[in-house]
């Protein structure tokens, strides 16, 4: 480790401890560590097959059936992507980060990747904008279930209807459920919680990163060009704010000339460190 390299840890580390309420934006390169293809970019999902249809939602929701038997089809099967997903463990910077959490140094984790890393290495305070792969949501009324916790309401509905159409229900992993499902809430269209394209991010997501980013006094940006909006909103409105931030990607963001410390590398090799000297200051 060089000299500059260890003094930026030192910096990163009395910068976060001196904030009165650190929060962190979180982008696909801390996924990349955990193994998981990035879509844009260098070796990119949709760099080498193409990007998605741009109307994915609009789609889903002129036949929001055919897009549950896709859906249920894709999870039973999984396509490459939906693998590496599925086998992805929370590496050393999603473990940093909860630490943090735990310490009351890091109030919250705004996360553009939809992986539930953070949640599974044990951090509680995130909003995932782009929502998570686990989950499953209304787009009435926002209400949201793990896929597993709402298959099994879906499949309780199911048992009360004299419909066994095939085409209508079909079968998964052992349950039948009819396609499309229905909120038990409110009777709404319910989706996967992943934002498609062509959708809107929640208003709820949305509210909730704007309020963190009030509060922050030092935005933590980890692993993205924090460059794509809405996500590039937040830190800017913590730096406008007289805030502070920290940084640690591989390359140069729009905040870089801004931040007080610097991190140049992968989050799973500096986050650790800065922890650590955390951990030092703070005995
Ligand atoms: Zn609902």
């Amino acid at each position: 480790m060089t000299s500059d390299i260890a003094s930026q840890i030192e910096e990163a580390a009395r910068v976060l401890v001196s904030a009165r309420y650190a929060i962190a934006l979180v982008g696909a390169g801390i996924s990349v560590e955990s193994g998981i293809r990035p879509f844009r970019g260098k070796g990119g999902l949709w760099t080498e097959k193409g990007e998605p249809p741009m109307d994915g939602y609009q789609r889903f929701m002129r036949d929001p059936a055919s897009g549950w038997r896709d859906m249920l089809a894709r999870r039973s099967s999984g396509d490459e992507f939906s693998k590496s997903l599925a086998a992805a463990e929370p590496n050393a910077a999603h473990r940093a980060m909860a630490r943090l959490e735990e310490l009351g140094v890091l109030r919250h984790v705004i996360s553009q990747n939809i992986d539930d890393l953070h949640f599974r290495a044990g951090s509680v305070s995130v909003t995932e904008i782009h929502g998570n792969r686990t989950k499953v949501r209304c787009v009435e009324c926002g209400a949201r279930w793990g896929w597993d916790q709402f298959l099994a309401l879906a499949a309780a509905q199911e048992s009360h209807s004299t419909d066994r159409d095939p085409t209508n229900v079909p079968e998964m992993g052992g349950v039948m459920v009819r396609v499309p499902p229905e909120c038990p809430q409110c009777a709404g269209i319910v989706k996967s919680d992943v934002v498609m394209f062509g959708e809107p991010i929640p208003q709820e997501f949305l509210a909730s990163c704007q309020r963190e980013a009030e509060l922050a006094d030092c935005c933590l940006i980890v692993g993205t060009s924090a460059a794509v909006v809405p996500a590039a909103y937040f830190p800017e409105i913590v730096l406008r704010a007289g805030g502070t931030i920290v940084e640690v990607n591989t390359e140069d963001t729009p905040f870089t000339p801004y931040a007080s410390a610097v991190l140049r590398g992968p989050a799973g090799e500096l986050l650790p460190p800065v922890l650590e000297a955390i951990e030092r200051l703070r005995t």
